[in-house]
């Protein structure tokens, strides 16, 4: 738990997080708004490996770049995409792939190809979709103060009933 409230702690030093479209930018994140299937099917995350022309600086020239012959390099291809239509906040959503796409040890790093849906009928029993949340609601809701009911920290923080309920666990367990 601590790993995960930290890592917001970071996140929101570093970004506004209701602010999604200037944090996938800074983060290489190609962010897409889709008009998907009401509920359910809340968004995806993608991520693809491609391989690219490796260059190198110029010594004679600086600033002009050279193409190095035979050597490749691997660059992460990330996206997020959010379904208008699923009924749960933009931010919600984006937190929770973002999380995914940095985060989640499992193959992600390594893979050369990720594909992750997020429904909101969530599969909250594996344990990488309950951090993805716990991560979500540590970045959205830094903190119970003022909250003293789930319906406050929905109307205050803008979030879902289930993300209002992660984060009332989330800072419960700390106390
Ligand atoms: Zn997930």
């Amino acid at each position: 738990m601590e790993s995960v409230l930290s890592l917001a702690d970071d996140i929101r030093s570093l970004y506004d997080p209701r602010d999604i479209d200037a944090v996938a930018l800074s983060s290489d994140i190609l962010l897409v708004r889709t008009d998907g299937p009401e509920g359910k099917d809340a968004g995806f995350a993608h991520i693809e490996y491609v391989r690219r022309p490796a260059t190198i600086e110029s010594l004679a020239r600086p600033g002009e770049w050279l193409r190095v012959w035979g050597a490749r390099k691997k660059i992460a291809v990330r996206s997020i995409a959010i379904n208008r239509n699923a009924g749960i906040p933009e931010a919600e959503i984006f937190w929770h792939e973002y999380y995914h796409l940095f985060f989640s040890p499992r193959g992600i790093q390594h893979g050369e190809h990720f594909v992750h849906h997020y429904s909101t009928e969530g599969a909250l029993h594996f344990r990488e979709e309950r951090r993805a949340d716990e991560f979500a609601a540590a970045v959205l809701v830094p903190s119970l103060a003022g909250c003293e009911t789930i319906a406050d920290i929905m109307e205050q923080h803008n979030v879902s009933e289930r993300l209002a309920k992660v984060a009332a666990r989330i800072y419960g367990a700390e106390s």
